[in-house]
């Protein structure tokens, strides 16, 4: 059962309110050619939120969309026409296809669902691909439901227009439908399936490292978008009650994404905006198109004005706004009064920790990893214990990253094991290691840039919620961990360095890890900021008692931090120890040495441990 936010109430009501002044507005006081264009308005939003749905979460441009909405219209179409005018339309119509005579309604509902068929089975091939080649897989869709109608005349009369369609359809029947789209829409974007789609929108890897099983969500958002295009496609044959394949082709594909990039392609507010808009500038141009006389002045006919406009609209609004006209938020999530209406979520308590369990220790065993001919990673072999700190040092590209990726199964390992309760990571779907309670932060900073700070926080912790429990509330009470509660509404994108580090703790917090590997926490922070991060980490070890993994080039803060280091050198383990240990080993001390000898200044990097620093009289050094 989804469960809808106030804030989520007072998101559709903002949009809808005025959509609906204005259309019952235009219904009692515009003459017929404005209520028809106020219909057409509903219907196009309609299929671009459709479009949306997909699209604007899921960050992967569809040209498919109107493929279902030629389904729609056809599947209506048949459903709804006169028996008798069929006969002589359609004359070699199949016969469990003719005579249904069905009102609107139930044939709008028909339709629908023949869309989300249609849907489901082309969604299990598109919904594993990501970026262009989804984008592309969409337009084949097009093309071939193009082919389709166009060969099946005994059905659709091939590219003759189909005609006959009762016209069901005015501002009156629109708007509802309208109105229960808008609301679909922003349902859809604000649930759990939303978020964890638009955060993976965001960053593919990191949403995986959360939990997010893209392909499902990806899966879903297409066969609702569907579902509403092929609405709006039966709105669209209801109105015109008269249509051709070519009127379901690239013009209105180019029309529709024209409206869905022009608004902002992520936010509901954004669809109504792009396709109110983009409606004013045809009916403006369309009355140049053919060429006006102004007395002084008489303008030519300019063939294609109307699409030369559009186009131009997009290049001027995408030149200053690049996540057009209303950007990445919500209206209501910008308004400050209207977020004031939405409410806050409240903090909730964080269940105590339960006692580490020491035999449940995360195992990497002999692990190695190959990229093409180069050993990355060879015979990596340690416990991650509950409760205990393991430090990862190495000088760069021995191999660190490479291991922390190959735990938590962003690459897979080449050889050797690494066992979370006996199971290999290897056998597991990516996104389901961090429920196995695994945490990680990147090297890189990866965070959901263009979510909240709060929406980072809370993917991470819907992943792992039980049945009742309310994710967004245990997300702030992580953020609070990590000092950031204050910044809750803020874009992630806009923090400062160190608060982003921070956050990536937070989320990564907020699976509840029973291990948590942390790939250069400090990498690039100020002392200051270095200083925050390392109470942020012994409250964590304390309060949560997990398994910690640190790779750190910053020697002070692995020292005094972790109870066991392991070192790499161009991907071999060459030491365990403790840290005393470690200071000791020859080995070591040769690998950093050996560096230098090598004719690379120990100083290369500030970052980089340097042989100097392994001494332990150095200053700053291991004490
Ligand atoms: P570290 O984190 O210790 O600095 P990495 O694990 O990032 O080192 O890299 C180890 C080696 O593996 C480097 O030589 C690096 O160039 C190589 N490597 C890492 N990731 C890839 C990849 N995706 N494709 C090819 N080579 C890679
Ligand atoms: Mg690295």
């Amino acid at each position: 059962m989804v469960r809808i936010k106030r804030s989520t109430v007072v998101g559709i009501v903002a949009v809808a309110l005025p959509i609906a002044l204005i259309a019952v507005l235009a219904a009692l006081f515009l003459p017929g050619s404005g209520q028809r264009l106020v219909t057409l308005f509903l219907i196009n939003l309609i299929a671009v939120l459709g479009f949306g749905i997909y699209s604007g979460n899921s960050g992967i441009m569809s040209f498919g969309h109107v493929g279902f909405m030629a389904l729609g219209a056809y599947a209506s179409g048949l459903l709804t026409m006169n028996p008798v005018v069929q006969k002589t339309a359609l004359p070699h119509l199949p016969e469990w296809l003719a005579g249904w005579g069905m009102s609107f309604p139930l044939a709008l509902l028909v339709a629908i669902l023949v869309v989300a068929v249609v849907a489901v089975v082309i969604g299990v091939p598109v919904a594993r691909l990501g970026g262009s080649s989804a984008s592309i897989c969409t337009l084949g869709f097009l093309v071939i439901v193009h082919v389709v109608l166009v060969a099946s005349a005994d059905i659709t009369r091939g590219s003759q227009t189909f005609f006959g369609v009762p016209r069901a359809v005015d501002i009156w029947v629109a708007l509802p439908c309208a109105l229960l789209a808008v609301a679909i829409a922003r349902i859809y974007r604000d649930s759990n399936s939303g978020l964890k789609l638009r955060a993976s929108r965001e960053d593919e890897i990191a949403s995986t490292a959360v939990g997010v099983n893209v392909r499902l969500h990806r899966f879903c958002a297409w066969v609702l978008g569907a579902m509403l295009a092929g609405a709006a496609g039966a709105l669209f044959a209801h109105f015109l009650g008269a249509f051709s394949p070519k009127d379901f082709y690239f013009n209105l594909t180019f029309m529709l994404l024209a409206m869905l990039i022009l608004g902002g392609i992520s936010t509901v507010s954004g669809a109504v905006v792009g396709t109110a808009t983009i409606m004013l500038i045809v009916e403006v141009l369309r009355k140049f198109e053919g060429g006006v006389d102004l007395g002084f002045l008489s303008l030519p006919t300019v063939f294609g004005l109307t699409d030369i406009g559009i186009g131009l609209a997009i290049l001027i609004v995408m030149y200053r706004l690049q996540d057009g006209l209303m950007g990445v938020r919500e209206i209501d999530e910008k308004l400050p009064f209207l977020r004031r209406l939405g409410g806050q979520a409240k903090a909730a308590e964080v269940p105590a920790a339960a006692a580490p369990d020491r035999d449940t220790s995360l195992k990497v065993d002999n692990v190695g990893r190959r990229f093409a001919g180069l050993v990355a990673l060879e015979n990596a072999s340690f416990d991650i214990v509950p409760g205990r700190v393991t430090g990862l040092i190495g000088p760069n590209g021995a191999g660190k990253s490479t291991l922390i990726n190959c735990v938590s199964g962003v690459v897979p390992a080449s050889s050797g094991k690494v066992l979370i309760d006996g199971r290999d990571v290897v056998s597991m779907p990516t996104y389901t290691v961090p429920k196995a309670g695994l945490g990680r932060t990147f090297q890189n900073i990866r965070l959901f840039r263009n979510l909240t700070v709060l929406e980072n926080v809370t993917v991470a912790a819907s992943a792992v919620a039980a049945a009742g429990e309310d994710a967004e509330a245990l997300a702030l009470c992580y953020l609070a961990e990590v000092g950031l509660a204050d910044f809750a509404d803020r874009l992630a994108g806009t923090l400062s360095y160190g608060a982003q580090r921070r956050l990536e703790i937070a989320r990564a917090l907020a699976l509840k890890p029973r291990y948590l590997l942390l790939d250069e926490p400090a990498a690039g922070m100020n002392p200051a900021e270095t200083q925050e991060l390392m109470q942020v980490l012994d409250s964590i070890r304390h309060k949560y008692k997990l398994g910690l993994l640190v790779v750190e080039h910053d020697l002070k803060l692995i020292m005094r931090l972790c109870d066991v280091v392991v070192v790499l050198n161009k991907g071999q383990q060459i030491a365990m120890g403790t840290p005393a240990e470690i200071q000791a080993n020859p080995a070591v001390v040769e690998a950093y040495i050996g560096r230098k000898r090598s004719g690379k200044p120990a100083t290369a990097s500030q970052n980089e441990p340097s042989a100097a620093a392994l001494q332990p009289h150095a200053a700053g050094g291991l004490a």
